[in-house]
């Protein structure tokens, strides 16, 4: 049946009269009996067309500027709103790998910067993106792209978050003989391990990596690049370029007393032996939170995500300490349209543990301690007010939450290359600088930068995603991934006709 809208021409006036409408989600009561994604299915496509014709193709599309892959969205929200949904994928696809993951992770810093937020609700362009990148995979506008000739050049990616798997498919697609080397029994880096299913059902991943192992991508899983399993230097000798894209794993640590205790775990170990259940390898979490009172001691998406696990594990109670002051519900002053600012948000699993009305959030909270029971294991955590600036405790403010369990989400420090958490020898073997964060340092066009020749590049290595940047976003990690095989196909060739993205800037609109 003709599609009715297919040849209307858009509304631009839209937006005066249709109002923002969210995607919606299914009842928390019910995704708390499940580890499904939290939203109903289906149930985007019928508001689509018209979320997408509030876009009014302003003449400076901040929205393009703010994204780091440089997303064509007034492009794709007008084919949107035509029904074009062909020509909408092509635009998407052109600047972005994988817009499944961020369609529904991305923390969309273009919505930021839309227009319409100066003083009113941006257009729900996360939405029209996931919109465009589901309907593609259901009607075939996203198939596999097998280059057409063969370069006879070989590529090795290191890692294989979505920073390794952007570079790999975009080298590929160039012609060049790309294996993926991953430590992990399974590719997808935090995609696969951090993030839960009720935010990123896997076999959405599983379906992008069959999608780049038709097109040719080679995958080695199980293999530590500069352990034992595989030196870095005999790797790069057999290729003719390497990209480093081993993320920003090393989670930080929170140095106060007890933290050795039993009961006290980083949250990656936690959210992966969560995953590991889903992903059928363990009957059960050995780390579960069911019936255990949980605190969480971090305020990010780690953070997030350890609540809404615990949730589904039927823990029995769950607070959240959180060492900044609660953000302003609207912009502050010092961080106007279009920056992506800092305000007050309720996330899925927010709303999980009861909304707002039942914040499970403690504001401006520093964690002094953990305090044992008479089994020697964790029976509370011990935090205090933080002194507003340098986040000190506030003297005469400590109090005890009881807990049987303590989840640290404090971020993550670097890749591990040094200090006392180094772990792996790849930086060393690679003769590999880093910077002040413990980052792979880099110099121009993503090149890793040459311990031995300070300044210099190493010659045919590149670094992409947290591995430099430090702990990031999936878009940035995208981006980077993008970028460096455009400069690894100049590398190798002379120049390149790979897409980067709009030069990736460090400007004040990025996350
Ligand atoms: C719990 C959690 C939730 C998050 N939620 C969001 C979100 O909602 N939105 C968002 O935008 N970002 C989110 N992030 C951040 C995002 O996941 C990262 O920025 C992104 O995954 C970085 O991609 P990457 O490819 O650089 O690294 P990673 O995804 O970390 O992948 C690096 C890979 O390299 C492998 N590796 C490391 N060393 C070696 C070696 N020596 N040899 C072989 N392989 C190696 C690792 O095993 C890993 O698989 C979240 C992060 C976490 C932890």
């Amino acid at each position: 049946m003709a599609d009715p809208q297919a040849d209307r021409p858009p509304d631009r006036m839209a937006f005066l009269t249709t109002p923002r409408r969210p995607r919606e989600r299914r009842d928390p009561r019910e995704r708390l009996g499940d580890r499904h994604e939290v939203y109903r299915p289906g149930a985007l496509l019928p508001i689509i067309g018209a979320q997408a014709a509030r876009c009014m193709d302003c003449g400076l599309p901040f929205c393009h500027r703010a994204c780091p892959l440089g997303n064509l969205v007034p492009d794709w929200n007008t084919l949107v709103s035509r029904s074009d949904w062909r020509a909408a994928a092509a635009r998407l696809l052109a600047t972005n790998n994988f817009p499944e993951f961020t369609g529904r992770l991305c923390p969309a810093p273009c919505e930021s910067a839309c227009v319409l937020a100066i003083d009113g609700e941006a257009v729900t362009i996360k939405n029209v993106e996931l919109a465009i990148a589901d309907r593609a995979w259901e009607q075939g506008f996203d198939r596999p792209q097998p280059p057409e000739r063969s370069t006879g050049l070989r590529v090795a990616v290191v890692g294989s978050g979505p920073a390794g798997l952007a570079a790999a498919q975009q080298l590929t697609r160039a012609g060049h003989t790309t294996t993926v080397y991953e430590r992990a029994d399974r590719i997808g880096g935090l995609l696969r391990y951090g993030i839960p299913p009720f935010r990123l059902e896997k076999h959405r991943l599983d379906r992008r990596i069959d999608q780049m192992r038709e097109e040719g991508t080679r995958f080695r899983t199980g293999v530590a690049v500069g352990g034992h399993d595989l030196p870095a230097d005999l790797l790069r000798a057999r290729h003719d370029a390497l990209v480093v894209a081993v993320g920003a794993t090393a989670c930080r640590e929170l140095e106060v007393p007890g933290r050795r205790m039993p009961g006290v775990h980083q949250a990656m170990t936690y959210l992966t032996l969560a995953n590991r259940v889903d992903e059928g390898d363990l009957p059960a979490s050995p780390l579960s939170a069911e019936g255990r009172r949980v605190v969480i001691v971090g305020g990010g998406d780690t953070a997030a995500d350890c609540l809404g696990t615990a949730l589904r594990q039927r823990a029995a109670a769950v607070t959240q300490l959180d060492i900044n002051p609660r953000p302003p519900a609207r912009r502050a002053p010092a961080q106007p349209w279009p920056v992506h600012p800092k305000v007050y948000r309720v996330t899925t699993s927010h709303e999980e543990a009861g909304g707002e009305e039942a914040e499970p959030r403690v504001f401006a909270a520093t964690t002094v301690g953990f305090e044992a029971g008479a089994d020697g294991r964790l029976a509370g955590v011990r935090f205090a007010e933080a002194e507003p600036g340098d986040r000190r405790p506030r003297p005469g403010t400590a109090r005890t939450l009881p807990a049987e369990l303590a989840l640290l989400a404090l971020g993550f420090s670097g890749a591990g290359f040094s200090g006392r958490r180094r772990s792996h020898g790849l930086a060393a073997q690679l003769g590999l600088a880093l910077d002040g964060h413990g980052n792979l340092a880099r110099g121009g066009d993503f090149a890793a930068a040459s311990a031995g020749a300070p300044g210099g590049p190493a010659d045919g290595v590149f670094v992409a995603g947290d591995a430099g940047r430090g702990q990031s976003l999936i878009v940035w990690a995208i981006a980077e991934g993008r970028a460096a095989a455009a400069a690894v196909d100049r590398y190798l060739r002379g120049a390149t006709e790979l897409p980067a993205p709009i030069a990736p800037f460090d400007g004040p609109l990025t996350a």
